[in-house]
């Protein structure tokens, strides 16, 4: 990618194939087979059926290979076969599979708490709780904040996406397709507006809108209710919004000043995407709490809170746990993963991805007048699509742009509140030359959507 960064040895040669029309006939008869035996609710936005992944491409069954622009939902940080990975899964596995971390303890379980606790900003004691899953993680830190706190209220966000569990599910903001007909959601929820400088009024600063914020709170939840201030530090499904300076430090302190966890969820910025180890890095926030999971285990399932001891162990003995939370194989998965960030300098790729993704789609805006802006940080960027010279949102052309896309074998997602963000989440391992043929095709996807 450039000189100072390591050379990396793939398995699966690093091109982009396309042999016929997507899906091809093995994927239609697996297609088939599925909606016989699976259920209809659980739905997937890529056609083709995975046969193998490594590093940048994901191989179908009928032979293509497609360019991997989505990580599986940013959880393929270091590829979804990484070497260090592998070799430590196959390893734990061949020992045992579970034994409990609540019954027989295991040191893998306590090597990844270490390991989060030194990764993580903050330079006072720390603990780790592991679970399985995003949403198990945020809702054990709302566990967590409350017998700490003494306090009920949980304040949220505008476009904020913290799971699929009933609590998280109240925390979600966007009803369609993760809400809806799923209530009564759990109580005690507070949603505020998020800084989003793209659609805020011009000029609006980071520090101006976390009194917007929190005026609001402070008017309609009362400061002195509140147990926790759980922020994505940059938004993930509602559109890769990144708030303007300034707005998680006003957040930050006004909790410290309050007696209220201040609680980022890491769990798609985290683990080096953006380009350090957690997204609040970027402005030096020191959040209470953080939860994490997507990238940091490979692939594997396992989620994490980390905070501040005195926090953390608020909570009686027996209060946290879950019968797979903090898996051996998957706390094995996690040390490869993080080992392989190191080694391979992946926050030092995901800065490069950065700066190729603006090379290649900057000129889009004055191209095709249907990008309203490219945002992002690291390899966590996004095109917010609009109608063209204003600011509406255009969620169709989102679409056109991705299904162009998956036509040529390249793999992008869509997300936001308004659907009119095409994101890019790549493995942060992918070379330079596959990521270029990637974003040509999606520029190409981009000026077609636009005539
Ligand atoms: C994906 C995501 C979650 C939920 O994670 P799951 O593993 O899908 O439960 C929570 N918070 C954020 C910010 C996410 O991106």
């Amino acid at each position: 990618m450039s000189e100072t960064l390591p050379e990396i040895q793939y398995r699966l040669e690093q091109v982009r194939r396309v042999a016929g029309p997507l899906p091809g006939p093995r994927s239609q008869e697996l297609a088939a087979r599925r909606q016989r035996a699976v259920a209809a609710g659980v739905a997937s936005s890529v056609p083709a059926w995975a046969a193998d992944a490594d590093g940048g491409i994901v191989a179908d069954v009928d032979g293509n290979q497609l360019v991997d622009l989505g990580s599986g939902i940013a959880v393929t940080s270091v590829g979804a076969s990484a070497p260090a990975v592998v070799a430590r899964v196959q390893e734990a596995v061949a020992h045992f599979t579970h034994t409990c971390f609540m019954v027989t303890p295991y040191e893998g379980y306590v090597a990844v708490a270490e390991k989060l606790a030194e990764l993580t900003p903050g330079d006072f004691p720390k603990r780790t709780a592991l679970f399985n899953s995003g949403s198990e993680a945020v809702e054990n830190a709302v566990k967590i904040a409350r017998p700490h706190t003494r306090r009920q209220a949980v304040v949220v966000f505008d476009h904020a996406y913290h799971g699929r569990t009933n609590m998280t599910l109240a925390m979600t903001a966007k009803v369609q397709p993760y809400k809806q007909g799923f209530g009564p959601f759990a109580g005690e929820v507070y949603r505020v507006p998020v800084s989003y400088p793209f659609r805020d009024p011009e000029g609006m600063s980071g520090a101006e809108a976390a009194r917007r914020a929190l005026l609001q709170v402070e008017k309609q939840v009362g400061a002195e209710n509140v147990a926790a201030v759980v922020i994505e530090p940059i938004q993930g499904e509602g559109g890769f919004i990144v708030p303007a300076e300034g707005f998680l430090p006003a957040l930050s302190a006004w909790c410290t000043e309050h007696g209220a966890v201040f609680v980022a969820d890491e769990v798609q910025a985290g683990v080096a995407r953006t380009g350090e180890w957690f997204a609040v890095d970027h402005e030096g926030v020191v959040p209470d709490l953080i939860t994490v999971a997507k990238g940091v285990a490979g692939g594997m399932p396992l989620s994490g809170v980390v905070g501040r001891a005195e926090i953390m162990d608020s909570v009686h003995p027996g209060g946290l746990g879950g019968t797979y939370g903090g898996n051996p194989v998957a706390c094995a998965a996690a040390l490869g993963a993080l080992e392989t960030i190191e080694e391979w300098d992946l926050r030092g790729r995901a800065r490069r991805i950065e700066q190729i993704v603006r090379e290649e789609l900057e000129p889009l805006a004055a191209q095709t007048g249907i990008v309203g802006e490219l945002r992002g940080r690291g390899a966590m960027m996004a095109l917010e699509l609009v109608l063209p010279g204003g600011t509406e949102p255009h969620p169709e052309a989102a679409r056109a742009v991705a299904a162009a896309c998956l036509e040529q074998g390249v793999i992008t997602l869509t997300c936001g509140t308004y659907g009119n963000i095409v994101r890019l989440l790549p493995p942060l391992v992918i070379g330079e030359e596959l990521l270029r043929d990637g974003l040509r095709v999606l520029a190409d996807a981009v000026r077609r959507a636009a005539q």
